[in-house]
């Protein structure tokens, strides 16, 4: 059992201001998993004047981007060791099984990061219109100090999202994990504290949603970048708006795989289950509609009912797990209203739709796959962040854009086709951040974000590193020495 009674505030270890503890039990068998303190408002002041302190006062952001990378570079060598500690301790935390290694999965992110701090120009010359001006150095300043919120699924990957790129354009930040992910981020802490960063400029406080809007609201944050649900979302914006915090939302999904008439059934099945229900299906991604033209129907319906019996229900520790239990009793229930909301609507399931045999221990729910399933339908437009496919028909490629795009979100997508071009031309026309051609296809490299009400703004990619910096212009004279080139 993990015992932890403080808080990382500042990069050292302090008393949490209250008692209140977070108990986190393992949704596979409700047996004690860890406590740690419940990060209160005034633990999360006491993080943001620490933040401000060293943003305004300390070193940090005065450092060029090649030397804050060198410092992602040595939390990663303290992270390296505790690699399988993690794998081992986000399925124990979240219920997302070992296969997916969502402990130390997001380790890559710092070497990207690191990379690119070193390649990025953090200042560029820029020539004035001739006749006009000497031209002007843009500079990627950095956007002061963030506070990051991030939910439960993926949340090692989740902080070094935020981490990583906040950290090498020089601001300085708090991030609250979700309450029910505390204990992994106690490993990133303590290789944050190994790293010896420069005094207050990274704090690590879990919490829950008082602590979090607190956070938002603080007038010392300069930009919060959350990432949750698109209810949250809303709110968090709306308290960012007085102040003109900068914001940036990544949220909730409700993308559909489209599969076009000529598609290799062979090839793209596996890949349309995997993209629709990894991470038990509690990804924001996840792709869960999947929209079928009528004369193909009934055969993509048998493939995916095959290929989704044949995946493993069980011990999220066992690495031939594939779905393993939900998050929390909270997020079954959910998940179960919307099979019953489906049901009710006059969707059929064909496959699931309730809970698996012989796991009577833990927040289980069988994979479920529904049909006769309308796009107005509530299955087919909230996002139920469970193990639950929607199958839609579609006449021809212009009514499987209609559907797709009536939706409120647009976060992700795929299109599957025999040929790359012919999908490129389907994805062009959807009103959503990411389409994947044949494949999932996402990546640190690639700009990642939500269209509609998914989200505002961009993460990881080179726009992941933008996000966390503000643009400052110096307009130089005709003939300055500087015009002939800034660092
Ligand atoms: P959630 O919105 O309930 O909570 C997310 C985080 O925000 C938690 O840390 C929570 O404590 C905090 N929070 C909640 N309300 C807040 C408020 N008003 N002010 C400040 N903080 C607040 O979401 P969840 O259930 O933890 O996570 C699932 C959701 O996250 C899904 O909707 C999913 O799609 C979304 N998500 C989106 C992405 C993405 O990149 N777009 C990635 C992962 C998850």
């Amino acid at each position: 059992m993990l015992e932890h009674d403080t808080l990382f505030i500042g990069n050292r270890w302090v008393t949490p201001a209250s008692e209140s503890v977070l108990e986190v039990r393992s949704p596979a068998t409700l047996e004690l998993v860890g406590r740690a303190p419940d990060g209160s408002p005034d633990d999360m002041d006491r993080a943001v004047l620490a933040a401000r302190d060293a943003f305004d006062t300390g070193p940090w952001p005065a450092m060029s981007f090649a030397e804050r990378a060198a410092y992602l570079d040595r939390i990663l060598d303290a992270l390296r060791p505790r690699a399988e500690e993690l794998d081992q301790l986000v399925p124990q935390e979240s219920g997302i099984p070992v296969c997916f290694m969502s402990g130390s999965s997001g380790f890559p992110l710092l070497e990207y990061y690191s990379e690119l701090g070193r390649t990025h120009p953090q200042e560029e010359l820029r020539p004035g219109r001739p006749g006009v001006a000497g031209g002007a150095i843009v500079r990627h300043a950095p956007a002061g100090v963030v506070a990051g919120i991030v939910p439960w699924n993926g949340p090692v990957m989740q902080i070094l999202m935020k981490m990583a790129p906040a950290l090498v354009a020089g601001c300085t930040l708090v991030i609250k994990p979700s309450p029910e992910t505390p204990l992994s981020s106690y490993a990133i802490a303590h290789a944050v504290e190994e790293a010896e960063l420069p005094s207050g400029v990274v704090s690590i406080v879990p919490g829950g949603r008082d602590a979090g809007s607190h956070l938002v609201s603080h007038p010392a944050v300069d930009r919060v970048s959350f990432t949750g649900s698109t209810a949250a979302g809303k709110q968090i914006a709306a308290a960012c708006a007085p102040a003109v915090r900068r914001v940036s939302l990544e949220l909730g999904g409700k993308s559909a795989a489209i599969l076009l008439d000529d598609v290799d059934l062979d090839r793209a099945i596996p890949t349309v289950v995997n993209a629709g229900m990894f991470f038990n299906g509690e990804a924001c991604s996840a792709l869960t509609r999947v929209l079928v033209s009528r004369n193909r129907h009934d055969e993509v319906v048998d493939r995916l009912t095959h290929e989704v019996a044949d995946l493993k229900i069980g011990d999220p520790l066992d690495p031939v797990t594939f779905f393993g239990p939900l998050v929390s009793e909270r997020q079954r229930d959910r998940v179960e209203q919307y099979v019953a909301s489906g049901r009710d609507e006059g969707a059929v399931v064909v496959h699931g739709g309730g809970r698996p045999e012989g796991l009577d221990v833990g927040w289980y729910v069988e994979p479920t796959i529904f049909t006769n399933v309308k796009n107005t339908m509530r299955v087919a437009q909230e996002e139920v962040f469970g193990p639950v496919l929607v199958v839609i028909p579609y006449d021809d490629v212009d009514d499987a854009v209609r559907i797709t795009n009536e939706s409120e979100l647009g976060l992700a997508g795929g299109v599957f086709a025999d040929d790359d071009h012919e999908a490129v031309e389907v994805a062009r026309r959807l009103r959503t951040g990411h389409v994947g051609i044949n494949t999932l296809g996402m990546d640190w490299v690639f700009p990642f974000g939500g269209f509609k009400q998914s989200g505002l703004g961009r993460e990881m990619g080179i726009e992941g590193l933008e996000l966390y910096c503000e643009l400052q212009c110096f307009g130089l004279p005709e003939g300055s020495p500087l015009a002939s080139g800034p660092r």
